[in-house]
């Protein structure tokens, strides 16, 4: 496994593997299987599978958040060179923001500015699409692997593929979750046992609203009370609990097939979100 730091030794070491298929994995580090359930997919389809190791920090709004946030080197390179990760890319702030840099990748509408652009403010968006395309600009991959889990990333992303017009094939893998249905996430490990504990009422409102839905129910109204009955009992105070269109974001009245029902709540101190799609097609 090559660990590079820089664009231009990234480039060198591609350019010796470029007659196959290049695949990234952009992560923040503090790897989980969630993240390595991505590689698998990558090693699966790709001759060549590159994993971004970078904390943007322009996408987070809350500075102790970012301070906060899990970085241990060793730790990821040792599952990524396990995972078969073949190609580390693990820049460090100014090679991503020398100084004089000035652009901003902008993605406008109802994607960015709902759900996470308006608990998180419009800059994270801003800051995930520009960071995204850097890397996709330095990596120029044929796939790029995105997790479920972060289900309005995956439709920003796609929009920007399209807009900017991409030669990228965005692939969104399923959410790995613990085996007691909690969503794997970097910051899970900021919870106590006791709100570990508690924090399984958001997949728990997720599957009860799944229940109600297959059972009947379309109203979004009486699945969105059925939930927060769920997420009150277990003292999980909500930010939202929306049910959209998957591909526009807009919200929907009655829940059609198929409709995304996402959610972000925060356990004690820690933020965390989650989200299920109602479709017939989905197991
Ligand atoms: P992060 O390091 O949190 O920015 O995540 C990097 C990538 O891993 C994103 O595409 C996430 O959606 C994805 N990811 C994070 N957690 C999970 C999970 N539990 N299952 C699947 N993908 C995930």
């Amino acid at each position: 496994m090559n660990v590079v730091r820089t664009v231009k030794e990234l480039r060198a070491t591609l350019d010796s593997t470029r007659s196959g298929t290049i695949g990234l994995v952009p992560t923040m580090g503090a790897l989980h299987e969630g993240h390595l359930s991505l590689v698998a997919a990558a090693r699966g389809d790709c001759s060549t599978v590159v994993m971004s190791i970078f904390v943007n920090p322009t996408q987070f709004d809350d500075p102790a958040d970012l301070a906060a946030y899990t970085r241990n080197e060793e730790r990821d390179l040792a599952l990524a060179q396990d995972a078969g990760v073949d190609v580390v890319f693990l820049p460090d702030v100014t090679e991503m923001y020398p100084s004089g840099f000035a652009t901003t990748v902008q993605i406008r509408g109802t994607i960015t500015e709902t759900l996470e652009g308006g608990s998180r403010g419009s800059g994270h968006f801003d800051g995930m699409a520009t960071i995204v395309t850097k890397l996709f600009n330095a990596v120029a991959p044929d796939r790029a692997y995105f997790g479920a889990k972060d289900a309005q990333q995956a439709v920003v992303v796609r929009r920007l593929i399209n807009d900017l017009n991409m030669p990228i094939e965005l692939i969104v893998c399923p959410t790995s979750r613990d085996p007691d249905g909690l969503a794997r996430s970097s910051r899970n490990t900021r919870l106590s046992v006791a709100e570990r504990e508690r924090a399984l009422a958001i997949p728990n409102a997720l599957q009860l609203i799944r229940q109600e839905w297959r059972a009947g129910v379309t109203g979004v109204n009486a699945l969105h009370e059925r939930a927060v009955e769920v997420l009150d009992r277990s003292n999980i105070s909500l930010e939202y609990l929306a049910f959209v269109e998957p591909d526009t974001l807009e919200a929907v009245d009655v829940v059609n097939d198929p409709t995304l029902v996402l959610i972000a709540a925060t356990v004690g101190e820690t933020r965390l979100i989650d989200n299920v799609l109602l479709s017939d097609d989905a197991v």
